[in-house]
């Protein structure tokens, strides 16, 4: 397993990580296998969408601020809910297909982190099965 850090800058962002994980990939010399990408946070996640347009994160981030309110009937005293929804609409982790030591994503596709209560320093977790 492999950690990388990440330092976001606002409170929702969208940073694109493709390059940190490939990296990893080939540090470990992986030629075949699935890769997981993955966040021990419940107020971040991962996701795979497009890197071409950066209109297209923030798209992504400004649906889900319209989906789900900043500030609600929330329980959760921290204050922090819409972030905690948010995380788990998203998803923790993705995976990925390696081969010939490259992940195989898409022309359009990239790995993002997803910030949704920043700024703050995050940890991402990268552990590839080799096949
Ligand atoms: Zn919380």
């Amino acid at each position: 397993m492999k950690e990388i850090s990440v330092e976001t800058h606002s409170r929702v962002e969208m940073i694109n990580i493709t390059t940190a994980v490939q990296k990893t990939i080939h540090e470990e010399k992986i030629e075949k296998g699935i890769c997981l990408v993955y966040t021990p946070h419940t107020t971040a996640a991962i996701t795979i969408n497009e890197n071409a347009d950066p209109n297209v994160p923030h798209d992504i981030l400004a649906a889900l601020d319209r989906a789900v309110p900043l500030s609600t009937n929330y329980r959760h005293a921290e204050g922090n809910s819409a972030a905690h929804v948010k995380s788990s609409l998203v998803g923790a982790s993705e995976l990925v297909i390696v081969e010939n030591g490259h992940l195989i994503l898409g022309t359009w596709q990239s790995i993002f982190f997803c910030e949704f209560d920043g700024p703050r320093t995050r940890k991402v977790l990268i552990s590839i099965i080799a096949s």
